[in-house]
């Protein structure tokens, strides 16, 4: 998409979470702790919001500050989704639940919330109705996400990065 003419909603001198969370300051929603991975391009960490039945939901998003999809460059997209694989992957053994789904959001009418571009990775299990869930989402305390965080790090150390 033209750089000129693409949609953006970031106001004004926004205090963008995610990059304040990698220059080191920090609030209840955005913990070192949260962080599971980091590679040159992308970042992985426990989000701070879950679903009822999907306990230890990641995000993967971009090192760098893009608002999203629209204007993302492509290497950085790549980066993201090479780290959004290995998230998959190793959420798949460390919680031991039976599937993955992932979705990313572009704009207010597409409910993006924040404006950093993320990837959220789901733990599924059977009959958990995430996608009729939406609105039952809720903040969780620092202290359950870094159980889950713990989790999925050792399993993301154990495994070699993909190539
Ligand atoms: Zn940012």
């Amino acid at each position: 998409m033209d750089p000129v003419t693409t949609p953006r909603h970031e106001p004004a001198g926004y205090d963008c979470p995610f990059c304040l969370l990698q220059r080191g300051v920090y609030d209840e929603y955005n913990q070192p702790t949260d962080i599971v991975a980091t590679t040159e391009l992308a970042l992985a960490r426990i989000s701070p919001k879950w679903w009822p039945a999907n306990p230890g939901g990641a995000l993967v998003i971009p090192r760098e500050h893009h608002e999203n999809l629209y204007e993302l460059p492509r290497a950085v997209g790549h980066g993201v989704w090479d780290l959004v694989q290995e998230v998959a992957v190793a959420m798949r053994t460390a919680y031991a639940c039976d599937g993955i789904s992932i979705r990313q959001h572009n704009e207010p009418a597409g409910d993006q919330d924040v404006w950093h571009l993320h990837v959220h990775v789901f733990p599924r299990h059977h009959g958990d109705r995430l996608y009729e869930q939406n609105r039952e989402a809720r903040w969780i305390a620092v202290g359950e996400r870094t159980r889950y965080a713990g989790a999925l790090a050792s399993e993301l150390d154990r495994r070699p990065a993909s190539s």
